[in-house]
């Protein structure tokens, strides 16, 4: 199938890409890897006058480590692999889980950190970390720019806090305190190139080794409009010894906070019940992390 017309840009700044942006708003669209946006164009789903393609700017691909805090800082156009192979995220497993399990190689290969994160899928795999790593977004546009929660981000499906004049250029996660543990645990109806039928993604940190659970955050996808928080699931593990049981209250308060709905790849009930399950699973997981 052919793609409509379009006219295309290709800034190698960002400054220029946000004139750019900035002077055809929601005319013109980014193009990062364009695994979601060339099949969306060839469904006729979105037909942008305009594509500006992000490819030939270097700093929206640079990642590093930084500052005193030992920041994360993560290009938005950084890919898949790119971010897989790189040693820098080893400390966060859950965010690597998800990494390998986002499409196939070739996809991994295109798709970017930052399209996953502005396509507001709700079932997307790398938005339930992200948040649940406590993730901060850097927006830029002509006018300056701006540091989001990526708690914050997510307006609905397909929507973001983006205004139509701004580009996501970088994604910052924290050094990860001491006693810290995480795991992503996605649920697909088979196990490769699948979108997720259900995931979560857990975070959990202790007071000390072997001590109470000082900090607990726990994101699902696809149960829901955006990822959501298992807000009473968190409160119930905190100050808590870790313990099988612990984790199966948890897993089930999670199902008690998510939002599933039915539709063609599975129901509400079955989704909820699998929050439960993977939940326990997420947190087995994190708990065995912990470093
Ligand atoms: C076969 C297949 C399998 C897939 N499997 C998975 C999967 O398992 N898990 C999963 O989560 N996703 C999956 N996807 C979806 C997609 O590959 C990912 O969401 C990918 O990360 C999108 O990134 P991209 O760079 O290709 O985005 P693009 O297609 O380039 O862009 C997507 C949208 O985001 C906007 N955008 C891109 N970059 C920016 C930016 N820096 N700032 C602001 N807006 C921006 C674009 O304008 C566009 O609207 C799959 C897609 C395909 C085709």
């Amino acid at each position: 199938m052919l793609i409509p017309r379009f006219e295309y840009h290709k800034p190698s700044t960002l400054k220029e890409a946000c004139e750019i942006k900035g002077k055809f708003k929601g005319k013109a669209q980014l193009l990062a890897g364009g695994t979601d946006i060339i099949p969306n164009m060839k469904k006729r789903i979105i037909l942008p006058d305009s594509l500006i393609s992000l490819n030939g700017i270097s700093e929206l691909k640079s990642n590093s480590v930084s500052g005193k805090n030992r920041c994360a800082r993560i290009g938005a156009c950084a890919t898949v692999s790119s971010l897989i192979r790189g040693k820098f995220l080893l400390p966060y497993s859950a965010l690597l889980t998800g990494l390998e399990s986002l499409g196939s190689p070739l996809i991994r290969n295109m798709a970017t950190i930052g399209g996953n994160l502005a396509t507001a899928r709700p079932a997307a795999d790398l938005s339930p970390s992200l948040i649940a790593y406590k993730g901060k977004a850097i927006l830029c546009s002509v006018a300056g720019k701006r540091e989001v929660s990526l708690d914050d981000f997510f307006l609905g499906p397909g929507k973001t806090i983006l205004n139509d004049d701004e580009i996501l250029a970088e994604i910052i996660l924290d050094e990860l305190p001491a006693c810290t543990g995480s795991g992503y645990i996605k649920l697909g109806t088979r196990k490769a190139l699948e979108i997720s039928l259900v995931n979560v993604a857990a975070v959990i940190a202790l007071e000390k080794p072997d001590g109470v659970i000082a900090g607990a955050r726990i994101v699902m996808g696809a149960v829901g409009p955006i990822p959501l928080r298992a807000t009473t699931a968190e409160n119930l593990l905190m100050g808590e010894k870790p313990s099988d049981g612990l984790f199966a209250e948890a897993g089930k308060a999670a199902a008690e906070d998510s939002r599933p709905i039915d539709d063609f790849r599975g129901s509400a009930e079955y989704r909820r019940d699998m929050v439960r399950v993977i939940t326990v699973r997420a947190l087995q997981k994190a708990l065995h992390d912990i470093r």
